[in-house]
């Protein structure tokens, strides 16, 4: 097996690390605006609340305009009751009085209900900014969370790449390429063990002949499987990869 190689399966170890912490990392911006949502929720709430208090409050004003102008009439109704001349006149002012009577008494009925109603929207109202922050509370405290996740998985990844390259430091430049080759066309993975006969990459056999050099020291070949072209190694006898120190 070629001496490169145990560095190769530390690479390989270290790269699959880098690619699930760089897809975590990816997952926090939409977490930010996941958390934010809930917030743009509650805000909606309240807004809601606040939209129909104000609707009943217009419906308040047009209803004290209407019942003075049902007042209005009645009174002139009234007025003009004294001057008729005809008993049948005089019995139609009557019917209009009690009409316009009528309409001020069903006006200042929905009054009193938009305002009983109004003592519920209110509730409701203050129910929906205390929701809203409370979800802000929440939210803020989630997004902190996520803040300092998102800085620990960077942190992380910065640790794991800075020991990516001590691993690649005493790799050959025909194998770093050969590595990075492979390891793009196999979705980041470059590496297979040959076991049992097996390359633990695809399943297919690997020659037995292949296997004892894989196994060899003193063989300085790169092998790799006929099926799949992962680059091959065994654990027989367990390579010791050693990181190049960082101040080589
Ligand atoms: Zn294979």
């Amino acid at each position: 097996m070629h001496p490169a190689i145990p560095h190769l399966i530390e690479l390989q170890r270290v790269d699959h690390q880098i690619a699930a912490l760089r897809a975590e990392l990816d997952t926090f911006p939409k977490r930010i605006l996941e958390a934010d949502a809930k917030l743009s929720v509650a805000r909606a709430e309240l807004a809601a609340a606040k939209e129909t208090h104000t609707q009943g409050a217009t419906e308040r004003k047009k209803l004290e305009f209407d019942v003075q102008q049902w007042k209005d009439r009645a009174r002139k109704y009234r007025d003009q009751s004294g001057a008729v001349k005809t008993n049948e006149s005089f019995k139609a002012l009557q019917h209009e009085i009690a009409n316009a009577e009528s309409e001020v008494g069903k006006a200042e009925d929905r009054q009193l209900e938009i305002m009983m109603a109004g003592e519920e929207l209110d509730r409701r109202a203050k129910l929906a900014e205390s929701r809203l922050r409370e979800a802000e509370q929440a939210v803020a405290a989630e997004r902190k969370e996520i803040q300092v996740q998102g800085a620990e998985k960077k942190k992380h990844l910065e640790a794991v790449l800075s020991e990516r390259e001590r691993f690649m430091a005493p790799v050959p430049e025909d194998l770093r390429e050969l590595y990075a080759r492979v390891a793009k066309r196999h979705n980041g993975t470059a590496m297979a063990e040959a076991r049992d006969g097996q390359c633990r990459g695809c399943g297919m056999r690997v020659l037995p002949h292949i296997v004892q050099e894989l196994a060899t020291e003193t063989n300085e070949e790169v092998y790799r499987c006929e099926s799949c072209g992962l680059i091959l190694y065994t654990l027989a006898p367990i390579p010791v990869a050693k990181p190049a120190s960082t101040n080589s």
